[in-house]
């Protein structure tokens, strides 16, 4: 049989068969992902196949179907695993707040530089617009106008007030989308508001929890009623940036990416060389100097700016 892996502790695994119904399934030995550990090899998000058991309620996973894309988080212990977080992504939405809390442009720069790192289409969810002042809206237009001009397309919702969230379902239908951001966005909110029967807060944890295991595996993703999935997990609320090599990062900028075609040099870093298109256009106002800064930032490895 073949399913999605839709809740994962680790060592048990929920599916739901593509015949509807879903069965708790267990891993005999072992899947390898080339080039990095992990501690888990399957993730929510996952097609797998496997057999039914005897008992006709339990299964076993048998073979890891093809990804088009997983995000990792690294371990912090010494092992120095990976743990992936999620597969099959076809969305990120990263929630942004212009007050209580401000995110800040150079978060922002960063979590975009990850997601297509990892391949994965970022939309931007600005929320608590009933917060906003008449300077807050003008705040906001400057950056939709800097991220739509690049391609990433921009909302502004209140999960509170339940404004524009229509039109967050119908991006999110059918999709398996990230609800990413800064903690106080207001993630919860939005999840609340986008899949209204469900209390996210009471979780279910303890159903699967490891034996008194700390429960930092756990991950779940939520079926919305108009088909597609949510996936939350603490783990990943707030993407930090992965390793990039230093002369590769001009290809996670878009527009730095398109215009670095122009450089006089072919390796060059747009910091201080003659010729450089990106700094001319940095100049002439065509890339915008938040997002200029924020490329020389994480290149010169000063990541903390939040
Ligand atoms: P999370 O940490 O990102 O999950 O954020 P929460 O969903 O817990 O929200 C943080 C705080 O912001 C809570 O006090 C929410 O009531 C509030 N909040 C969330 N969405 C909105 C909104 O659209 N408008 C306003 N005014 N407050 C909101
Ligand atoms: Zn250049």
């Amino acid at each position: 049989m073949q399913g999605l892996v839709i809740k994962s502790t680790g060592s048990w695994y929920n599916v739901l068969a593509d015949s509807g119904e879903r069965y708790d399934c267990r891993m005999v030995g072992k899947f390898r992902i080339k080039g990095i550990k992990t501690t888990n090899p399957i993730a929510v998000g996952d097609r797998v196949k496997f057999d039914l058991e005897r008992d006709g309620i339990t299964g076993i996973i048998n073979e890891l179907l093809p990804r088009k894309n997983y995000i990792i988080r690294k371990s912090i212990n010494l092992s120095k695993q990976a743990q992936i977080l999620a597969a099959n992504l076809d969305m990120a939405i990263l929630v942004v707040t212009l007050a209580s809390p401000r995110t800040s442009l150079g978060f922002i720069d960063r979590f975009l530089v990850t997601a297509e790192a990892y391949d994965v289409p970022t939309v931007l969810v600005f929320n608590k617009l009933d917060l906003f002042s008449p300077q807050g809206l003008e705040i906001l237009q400057e950056f939709k106008d800097i991220y739509e001009s690049i391609g990433y397309p921009c909302y502004e919702v209140s999960a509170l007030k339940g404004t524009n969230i229509p039109v967050v379902q119908d991006l999110i239908a059918n999709k398996i989308t990230l609800i990413s951001g800064h903690s106080g966005v207001g993630k919860s909110s939005l999840i609340n508001a986008l899949l209204p029967d469900r209390d996210l807060r009471t979780g279910e944890v303890s159903e699967w929890s490891d034996k008194g295991q700390h429960t930092t595996t756990f991950a779940e993703m939520f079926e919305l009623p108009q088909g597609g999935f949510i996936v939350d997990t603490p783990g990943i609320r707030e993407l930090g940036i992965i390793d990039i090599e230093k002369e590769e990062l001009g290809h996670f900028f878009p527009e730095i990416f398109k215009t670095s075609h122009d450089c006089r040099f072919n390796n060059c870093r747009h910091v201080n060389e003659p010729g450089c298109a990106v700094m001319e256009a940095v100049n002439d106002g065509d890339i915008a100097i938040s997002r200029y800064e924020s490329y020389l930032s994480i290149y010169h490895g000063n990541d903390t700016r939040h």
